[in-house]
């Protein structure tokens, strides 16, 4: 790690360059954040089961044809990914009503949405990632019209596919958000996902306790937060190899 040129730090990861041109090395940690960097906390062990389980969700992914930018899972918590320009807009897809919607719209907690819904959020951590349309996106030119038709495609397609993965894992898939850069290729653009998607990024309901396994674990200082995303990763039948000494420690400092 020391040998190579850090190219980004963000709130839970690290980007640095990769051993090729056109790629970079995504390394997770195990800082999390919530409230736009209100709260801050270290779930020791986090960083390993997001790479493990981004890794997963990223290959099924791409076999049924979502373009993506994983490559290959390098370490414990490092993955190889394509070198991306990554779209400033947050692609949140909503099967049940939590988090912000409950409160903008005064939808109930925990009410199915008549039907998928999907938002967008302006990727700017000095605004607190505001709720935008489509409108902004394209009169501003973060995305053009034909992109954000893709982006809306994919995560709706993402949103299918991995719902139906974790129902078959007794976990109901709430809501989440995607990320999606722009992959040149010569003179060829196209948008493929891009980021991470962990629950981290995912609300994860267990489908007979309602209980959360994500990331509002933590923000509602619910406890055994990494014991939750350990068991989405055992469901999912991906257990990473991790010792004991890797996974332990305290599951929330704050
Ligand atoms: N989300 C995310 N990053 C953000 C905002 C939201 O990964 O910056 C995810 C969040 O984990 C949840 C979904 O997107 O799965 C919808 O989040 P919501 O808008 O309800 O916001 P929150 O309640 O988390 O503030």
């Amino acid at each position: 790690m020391a040998r190579r040129r850090q190219i980004y730090e963000g709130k839970a990861k690290v980007l640095f360059e990769g051993p090729e041109p056109g790629t970079l090395v995504q390394y997770f940690k195990d800082d999390a954040t919530a409230f736009n960097n209100q709260k801050r906390g270290i779930i020791t062990g986090k960083g390993v089961l997001n790479n493990r389980i981004s890794e997963y969700l990223m290959t099924r992914l791409g076999e049924v044809g979502v373009p993506t930018h994983f490559v290959r899972r390098l370490n414990m918590r490092e993955q190889l990914v394509r070198e991306v320009e990554i779209i400033p807009v947050e692609v949140v897809v909503r099967n049940i009503a939590a988090g912000s919607i409950c409160k903008r719209l005064g939808v109930p907690e925990a009410a199915p949405l008549p039907r998928s819904i999907v938002e967008y959020y302006y990727k700017n951590d000095e605004l607190g990632d505001p709720l935008v349309a489509e409108e902004h996106i394209t009169a501003f030119g973060w995305a053009a019209p034909q992109d954000l038709d893709d982006m809306m495609a994919m995560a709706l397609r993402v949103n299918d596919f991995l719902s139906g993965l974790f129902l078959g894992v007794g976990i109901r898939l709430v809501d989440f958000k995607l990320e999606f850069g722009r992959l040149w290729n010569d003179e060829e653009m196209r948008i493929v996902l891009a980021d991470e998607i962990t629950p981290d990024g995912c609300r994860l309901w267990d489908i007979e306790t309602n209980g959360s396994m994500d990331k509002d674990r933590f923000r509602q200082d619910l406890g055994n937060v990494v014991e939750a995303y350990q068991e989405v990763a055992r469901r999912l039948g991906i257990m990473p190899e991790a010792g004991p000494r890797d996974m332990k420690g305290p599951a929330t400092l704050q």
